[in-house]
């Protein structure tokens, strides 16, 4: 996999009119708060997907009005990506399935975005946490760099 040492933030600013336009079709909102971080090797291509793919899970998860809330900061020499939705949470019998390819609790989903997500998680270094509650769920993206 061709990696390159590059700042995550650089990134999310190349997809921040993505980002915008497909939320505010569906009158929800995107707030992006960048904090300092260092550079790491990664493949754009794949960083990009790995944020879209849990954006788009975010947005799919909130009615109209919610917000959802990206954030990039640094924690105990790793750099972590967060994604925050205000939708209605995860079940526990859901959440211990996510992840698994075909799995989807939607009437038309592929069940392959975190699927996805986790190999690029896998080839960078990266683990994945999800902390969730009935007022929504926020993905962290921990890269150790
Ligand atoms: P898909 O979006 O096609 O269903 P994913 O792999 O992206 O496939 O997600 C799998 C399942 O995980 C979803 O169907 C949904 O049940 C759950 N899920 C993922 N992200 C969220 C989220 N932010 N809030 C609530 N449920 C989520
Ligand atoms: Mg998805």
């Amino acid at each position: 996999l061709d990696k390159k040492d590059q700042n995550i933030n650089a990134v999310l600013k190349t997809l921040l009119p993505l980002m915008q336009a497909d939320s505010m079709n569906i009158d929800k909102y995107v707030v992006v708060e960048l904090g300092e971080t260092p550079d790491f090797l990664m493949n754009e291509k794949e960083i990009r997907q790995l944020v879209l793919n849990l954006v788009r899970n975010g947005l799919e998860a909130m009615p109209p009005g919610g917000t959802l809330k990206i954030k990039t900061f640094t924690d105990g020499g790793e750099v972590v990506l967060s994604v925050q939705d205000q939708g209605m949470g995860i079940e526990p019998d859901v959440i211990e399935k996510i992840g698994t390819p075909f799995f989807t609790t939607k009437d038309n989903g592929t069940g392959l975005g975190l699927a996805v997500c986790y190999s690029i998680a896998a080839r960078h270094n990266a683990i994945i946490k999800v902390e969730t509650s009935p007022t929504g769920t926020t993905f962290f993206v921990r890269f150790k760099i």
